[in-house]
């Protein structure tokens, strides 16, 4: 469903991305972990195009990549992205948070918008939560809403970027648990983690990167039990 080929990035003299190949196919969890740095939230950007790339290929379902207008903003429905810090409309409900892209971008109508997306919102643990501002949700409750958001639009694929990691620690568990759920329902996922024990249990496959390159890939079993690389090793030493 995601194709990389020869990807590489720079920032000036930054070689951020090295020669990357990634495939994900669909249906599929593949989680990227690795040290700080290392380029995984700049990967992860590239494939909605919030990063240009300076040489390769990316294709989301067999289609390069388009670089304006409403083809881009129909790239950034199919691929659905969630950051480390929830990007809501302040200003704006929970309900209208998400019922926006469906009706500006998908062209949706208004009803079908908000019953769509109470549903999502019941699905995501928050239903009861639709008429208040972000504000006045947890942590936890705004970063189920932003998944809901993107889910609205019925992305082909998900980005999350450490979807967590500006969690108080009891609110990382109900985000880690709707992902499962969400991997469960057959959805392609890219998720950035610096949750070992969710990327051990939920991926199908892990990429590990240092230095813009992905330095090796396997099942989870395989990378956490027997890392290849001395750089692995190296990282789960010091994470695990
Ligand atoms: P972390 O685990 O800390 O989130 P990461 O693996 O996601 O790290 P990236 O954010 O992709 O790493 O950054 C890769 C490198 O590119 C870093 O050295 C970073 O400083 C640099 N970088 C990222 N964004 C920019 C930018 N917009 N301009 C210049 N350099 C950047
Ligand atoms: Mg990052």
């Amino acid at each position: 469903l995601v194709r990389m080929k020869g990807v590489n990035k720079h920032f000036g003299d930054l070689h951020v991305l090295k020669d990357i190949d990634l495939e994900v196919a669909r249906g599929e969890v593949v989680m990227i972990i690795g040290p700080s740095g290392s380029g995984k939230s700049t990967l992860c950007r590239t494939i909605n195009r919030l990063e240009t790339i300076d040489s390769g290929e990316i294709t989301v379902d067999g289609k390069p990549l388009p670089s304006e207008g409403r083809g881009l903003a129909r790239l950034r429905a199919d691929v659905g992205m969630v950051f480390q810090s929830f990007n809501l409309f302040a200003h704006k409900s929970v309900l209208q948070n998400v019922t926006l892209g469906p009706v500006k971008v998908r062209r949706k109508d208004r009803g079908a918008a908000e019953q769509r997306a109470r549903e999502l919102l019941d699905r995501v643990g928050v239903g009861n939560q639709a008429e208040k501002l972000p504000a006045q949700l947890s942590g936890g409750q705004q970063q189920r809403v932003a998944i809901a958001r993107a889910l609205a639009m019925d992305p082909k694929v998900m980005l999350f970027d450490e979807p967590t990691s500006a969690l108080d620690p009891e609110m990382i568990n109900e985000v880690l648990d709707t992902m499962v759920s969400l991997a469960k329902a057959g959805m392609t996922m890219v998720v950035v983690t610096h949750e070992m024990g969710f990327a051990r249990r939920a991926a199908d496959r892990v990429v590990f990167m240092a230095d813009g390159a992905i330095v090796e890939q396997n099942t989870p079993e395989e990378f956490f039990t027997n890392p290849r690389s001395e750089r692995a090793k190296d990282f789960l030493g010091k994470v695990l």
